[in-house]
């Protein structure tokens, strides 16, 4: 989830959670444990917004052997991730990550949490209607696929995980490459 202004409350999955963030609190962990069980050949079904999306796949790319996306053109539930856009009545709502369990949507605390889960697909989505740049569409798209493949919210402001819309992190940047090695291997 990526919301454009810093937020101390926020919805996921029908929960209200509260959050804080400080830069001077460390960060111990900026990856989950759930998620995929492996990202190294990963399929991705686009029917819309789907420029923005490959490119929000393609930035977490080459970045560790174990991990590669790529897009998937047959039937949309072959993809391990189903991505498109639509709109929201949420103010400042700009993309969200919606994955699926055995035991069903929503089991994950993904965005902040410490989710263990395993999961079979995951929804992403970009609120077209809250997106009012291509750059803007572009570094959302980065941020949501790097909860795709298990990567949580930080508190560093040069963080494409950072959980706000910011032109300072439009890419992963070392640290998010590193938290990407962290994750899932060299
Ligand atoms: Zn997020």
């Amino acid at each position: 989830m990526i919301k454009i202004k810093h937020v101390s409350i926020f919805l996921v999955f029908g929960l209200i959670i509260s959050m804080s963030f400080s830069v001077a609190t460390p960060v111990k962990s900026l990856s989950f444990t759930g998620g995929f069980y492996s990202v190294q050949n990963l399929r991705y079904s686009c029917s819309s917004m789907c420029t923005y999306w490959v490119h929000g796949a393609n930035a977490w790319n080459n970045i560790s052997t174990k991990v590669h996306s790529s897009r998937h053109y047959g039937v949309d539930s072959d993809g391990h991730a189903r991505l498109y856009g639509t709109t929201t009545t949420v103010s400042g709502l700009l993309g969200q990550v919606f994955p699926y369990t055995q035991y069903g949507v929503g089991v994950d605390p993904i965005y902040d949490g410490t989710g263990t889960g395993r999961w079979v697909f995951a929804i992403g989505v970009l609120y077209t209607n809250n997106l009012t740049s291509d750059q803007m569409r572009r570094a959302v798209a980065v941020h949501e696929f790097g909860h795709i493949l298990s990567q949580k919210h930080n508190s560093y402001t040069n963080s494409v995980m950072y959980p706000s819309y910011g032109t300072n992190r439009l890419l992963p940047s070392n640290y998010d490459k590193g938290s990407l090695i962290t994750r899932w291997g060299n």
